[in-house]
């Protein structure tokens, strides 16, 4: 018995959950597509972040539903506008990778607040894009915490 109370072990438990076990597939766009393409990806692919990569999967930019409002609340075709015009950039963009820890990685969305990070990994060419953790994963990870008690 280690004599610990039960908000002690909680947060424990907490401290112990990785990116590694929560984080999503990403979805992302080429560098060189426009807005239009984007927006048809998000509805597609029904996520609210984007993330740009060059031709060799190394990330370059984010776009958010309010980048892609921003941008066709103006009076330019959609077509026309490239991405990388909009996007947020490096080295703005706030990442995480697979071995961090899920609370790190709230606080990271939390005081930015953002709602999702691409998951990275380094590679001689930049941040490889390897996955997405938004807060939906930190919602499902939090019910999670509760579940785990009830098996
Ligand atoms: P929304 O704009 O749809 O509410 P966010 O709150 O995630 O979505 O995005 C707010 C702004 O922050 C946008 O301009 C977006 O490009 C930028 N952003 C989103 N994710 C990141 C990130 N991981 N790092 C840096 N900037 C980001």
């Amino acid at each position: 018995y280690t004599g610990k109370t039960g908000s002690e072990l909680l947060t424990d438990k907490i401290k112990k959950l990785s990116v590694r076990d929560y984080y999503s597939v990403p979805v992302v766009v080429n560098d060189q597509a426009h807005a239009y393409d984007a927006i048809t990806t998000m509805f597609l692919e029904d996520v609210g972040t984007l993330f740009v990569v060059d031709q060799h999967g190394i990330l370059v930019g984010v776009l958010s539903r309010k980048d892609l409002l921003r941008t066709s609340m103006g009076q330019q075709d959609l077509t026309e506008v490239p991405v990388h015009i909009i996007m947020t950039r490096l080295p703005k963009i706030k990442v995480c990778q697979k071995d961090d820890l899920l609370l790190d990685a709230s606080i990271k969305l939390i005081e930015n607040q953002i709602d999702a990070l691409p998951v990275v990994q380094e590679h001689e060419r930049g941040l490889e894009v390897i996955g997405r953790l938004t807060k939906t994963n930190i919602t499902k990870a939090f019910v999670g915490l509760v579940n785990q008690d009830r098996i």
